[in-house]
């Protein structure tokens, strides 16, 4: 799933293989970009900011895209794939970038992009350095009474996680994902904990919570609703995603995240997944 260690890998993908390419054939299949022509253009940086892409050329234009759930870019050939779905099809000198079933696309002025990064909380895969995890915890308790995975999906307060580490932080935390913000003490361990997995993620690939198997992308408890829970044996639950306020499914072990605890367990944290290289607790 595009979150924001996916962006990470994807931009710095682009940056190392496709800057400095001349355009030599461009088609544009996204409604709000159909018609331009960058054939003569030339990529000079990429980089990302929580799940947004920012493909820069020269005139000092930006491709800004989104991934959403959906979209994917592929590097080589993607003529395997129907038309309608290659909706940013460029060939390069340097071989071609495709962006497939791509949501949100539109050009802007580069000057432009902080418009868009200014309405975002932390970038947590930010090529400059991790955020200060006091930062991101006081932003995370801007609303307290906002549920858990609910304030961790908000891009407006921290960007870059999504789905798997909204709902496994909190299983690895033992703290129920409806908890409000405002009550969980230690929530700064969570989020150094947080910025540690997904940063690690970003550098290595795959997006592995569990800290082993680390050459693939494995998960403690997201999308195994109805699974057994790998530390206690009990089975998985969740809620569908309109019954929650958030809005996304949300799973989670009823065993190990009882909805008393008020507290992040930082030795549960340590027992789970301390073999993750990421994972540093003081
Ligand atoms: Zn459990």
């Amino acid at each position: 799933m595009p979150e924001g260690d996916t962006l990470r890998v994807l931009a710095d993908r682009i940056q190392r293989s496709r800057v400095g390419a001349r355009v030599t054939a461009c088609h544009l299949r996204h409604p709000r970009i159909a018609g331009v022509d960058l054939v003569g253009t030339t990529m000079t940086s990429c980089d990302a900011y929580g799940k947004h892409l920012f493909i820069r050329f020269d005139e000092r234009t930006t491709l800004h895209c989104h991934l959403l759930m959906t979209g994917r870019w592929m590097f080589d050939r993607a003529d395997t794939m129907p038309a309608w779905r290659r909706r940013i099809d460029l060939h390069t000198d340097h071989g071609p970038i495709v962006g497939v079933d791509i949501p949100i696309a539109e050009f802007i002025p580069t000057r432009h992009e902080r418009l868009i990064t200014a309405h975002l909380g932390p970038d947590l895969c930010a090529r400059s350095g991790p955020p200060d995890p006091t930062a991101v915890t006081a932003s995370l308790r801007g609303t307290p009474g906002t549920a858990l995975t609910a304030a961790l999906l908000d891009q407006r307060r921290v960007a870059g996680f999504g789905n798997v580490y909204a709902v496994d932080l909190p299983f690895l935390s033992g703290v129920h994902p409806t908890t409000p913000v405002g009550e969980i003490n230690g929530l700064e361990h969570l989020v150094t904990a947080g910025i540690g997995l997904i940063r690690e993620n970003a550098r290595r690939g795959p997006q592995n919570t569990l800290g082993r198997e680390m050459d693939r992308s494995a998960a403690w408890v997201q999308g195994r609703r109805g699974q057994l829970c790998r530390h206690c044996g009990d089975r998985l639950v969740g809620r569908d995603d309109d019954d929650v306020e958030w809005g996304r499914i949300v799973t989670f072990c009823a065993t190990c995240q009882p909805l008393t605890a008020t507290a992040v367990d930082v030795d549960r944290i340590r027992a789970l997944a301390g073999s993750h290289p990421g994972i540093a607790l003081g």
